[in-house]
């Protein structure tokens, strides 16, 4: 798709020309290389979750990354000693000082958190370069990973920073004489100056944040750059700190992990869903981008981001709720059996749920279920639209699976597999305690047909059909018993094994029909058996195989012996013969086709008609 013609483009197009004539705010200059920078410079980019790009203006100019390096070398320092060797030399608590503010945590004695120079530079000192020639290339490393390309520093900006920086010496000489630091202070403010003018674009910077996003994972190149529970600690010291000391300013206002630099950068996280930057480099009084920060503002106002809306509640992790009276599994069943469903459907409860299903999820989940316990003997629960179950639902599902058995019921699953992690979760957790796994099935075609079985054992008689006579094959019905021994003549029978294929997906030269006078036929939708999906089960007295003779057009799947069948063969060109003999009986031949047609469509679309 060209991406002019994408609304949201065309969305960051219109923001970038509203923003582009505010021109208040000072392009940075205690770093002298970076007063340098054109106020002019505006660029905006959005990246999704996905991995797709949205771009407007200056996103390809490169600029140094200044402080929105803090979060990426916080995530390195997180995973290459643990959480708790990095919680020994910086805190988490939001300062409400200025990035570049000369005091510790007078508790602590500690830099107040990661986001402002104090705590960076003491981040910075506690990586060890591991496999690298010194920290800054291990740095660098991990910064491309986040970008997904080569990234590099501008000496320019590192030797000015380099010269003029003694704030920055004064916080890390307090760092060390605090014992926070154990290094000598030149090196690490060195690698803190080379990490702050890595080089980067807009593009790079919205790429950033997106991995941030999407759990760790880089969405455009697809590789892992972070764990996960390191992606929560550093979204959330983002949240609280990243803007300095119009964090909270900022949080009423736009809602998203955020973190900006002197350069003129500002990145955004929606956890989940996407990262936005934005270059622009005049800044406001707290060292924020002034349109990065108008910019985002917009943004979230306009397309309902923040993380606090009450609106971003996961859905409903029911999808749909049935008994047996209207859910019915692909098998076409005998008037009798018909009429147990009918009466005791309702015994059988079937839950299909969706989406994620978390701790709120759950709980839901366990009131639906055992609201009307004891007049229920099973729940069947469809994961097939379920795309995730946090791990913290396992101990209520058990439970749940234990209180109905008490109240008399038994709780089934259908498509389970989708979740193998889950699953053996699940089962590893009620093994411990001795109990067994509850019975679940590949699908839900499956598990139905099994309640349906159970219904009819328990509630009905379930009749073993013998082999019917030709006379009483729907096929003949309201036929003379000539025009019925007329019709035998030109059949041929036939008989197939359990399980044995009947017609292939792929053989169109079948020209045959088959009227089948005992056991089921299944007819599978889809080439090979792995990849199946049940069409229907036909009983004796339907017909196989009818429509594509009559047609002339090809078979849709292929079908296969349920249980031992027997029928009778009629081929096209015996039809034709009859024809001309006896047109009276082709077309009451015809007449029960088109009854028995009429019930198998009945059957499919009782779903849909409810
Ligand atoms: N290198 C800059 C400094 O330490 C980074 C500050 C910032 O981007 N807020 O002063």
């Amino acid at each position: 798709m060209d991406p002019a013609f994408s609304p949201v483009q065309q969305l960051l197009e219109r923001l970038h020309s509203r923003h582009a004539g505010d021109d208040s705010g000072e392009v940075a200059s205690y770093i002298p290389e970076l007063a340098t920078a054109d106020p002019s410079w505006f660029g905006i980019t959005l990246v999704t979750a996905n991995g797709t790009v949205y771009e407007v203006g200056d996103t390809r100019r490169q600029f140094t990354i200044q402080s929105i390096s803090k979060p990426l070398t916080y995530a390195l320092a997180l995973e290459a000693i643990g959480e708790e060797e990095v919680r020994r030399h910086v805190d988490v608590e939001p300062s409400g000082d200025a990035f570049n503010s000369i005091t510790l945590q007078s508790g602590t004695g500690l830099p107040p958190n990661p986001m402002v120079n104090a705590g960076a530079i003491a981040t910075a000192s506690l990586i060890e370069p591991l496999g690298f020639e010194k920290p800054i290339d291990r740095i660098l490393n991990e910064y491309s990973a986040f970008a997904g390309r080569e990234l590099t520093i501008d000496e320019a900006v590192f030797e000015s920073e380099f010269r003029t920086g003694s704030r920055n010496r004064a916080i890390a000489y307090l760092l060390q004489n605090s014992g926070v630091i154990e290094d000598e202070v030149e090196g690490v403010v060195e690698t803190y100056f080379r990490q702050c003018s890595t080089l980067v674009d807009c593009r790079d910077l919205a790429t950033i944040a997106a991995t941030l996003a999407s759990n760790g994972v880089n969405p455009v190149t697809g590789s892992r750059v972070l764990r996960e529970e390191t992606v929560k600690n550093v979204l959330s010291v983002m949240a609280s700190c990243g803007m300095y000391d119009a964090a909270g300013d900022w949080f009423y206002s736009v809602g998203l992990p955020a973190k900006s630099g002197v350069a003129g950068g500002i990145i955004a996280v929606l956890p989940g869903q996407l990262g936005i930057a934005v270059y622009s480099p005049p800044l406001d009084e707290h060292g924020n981008s002034v349109r990065g920060v108008s910019v985002c503002e917009e943004i979230s106002g306009l397309l309902d981001l923040h993380v606090m809306t009450p609106a971003r509640r996961p859905p409903p992790p029911v999808r749909d709720e049935r008994t047996l009276v209207e859910a019915r599994s692909m098998r076409l069943r005998p008037e009798a059996e018909q009429d147990v469903l009918s009466e005791f459907g309702d015994r059988v409860r079937v839950i299909e749920l969706q989406g994620e299903i978390t701790f709120a999820g759950g709980e839901m989940l366990t009131r639906t279920v055992l609201e009307d316990a004891g007049e229920t003997e099973y729940t069947l629960l469809d994961l097939g639209a379920v795309r995730g179950i946090n791990p913290v639902v396992v101990p209520i599902a058990s439970d749940l699976i234990d209180s109905y058995a008490e109240l008399g019921g038994e709780i089934l699953f259908s498509a389970f597999d989708r979740l193998p992690e889950i699953r053996e979760e699940l089962a590893r957790f009620r093994g411990a305690r001795d109990l067994e796994m509850a019975k679940d099935f590949p699908a839900l075609d499956p598990a139905l047909e099994w309640c349906e079985r159970q219904l009819i054992e328990r509630h009905g008689r379930v009749d073993e059909p013998g082999e019917l006579s030709l006379a009483q094959h729907g096929a003949t019905l309201g036929m003379s018993p000539d025009q019925v021994s007329r019709l035998n003549q030109h059949l041929e029978p036939r008989s197939y094994a359990v399980g044995e294929q009947i017609y292939a997906a792929e053989d169109d030269d079948v020209d045959e029909m088959l009227l089948v006078s005992s056991g089921d036929v299944n007819i599978f939708a889809g080439e090979t058996t792995g990849g199946r999906h049940r069409i229907a089960t036909l009983p004796a007295g339907m017909t196989l195989n009818e429509v594509p003779v009559i047609s002339r057009k090809s078979r849709l799947g292929f079908s296969q012996a349920d249980t031992e069948v027997t029928a009778w063969a009629l081929s096209n060109e015996s039809l034709q013969q009859l024809r001309a003999e006896d047109p009276d009986l082709v077309c009451t031949l015809f007449e029960n086709f088109l009854k028995m047609l009429s019930v198998r469509i009945g059957h499919l679309v009782k779903d849909l008609l409810r």
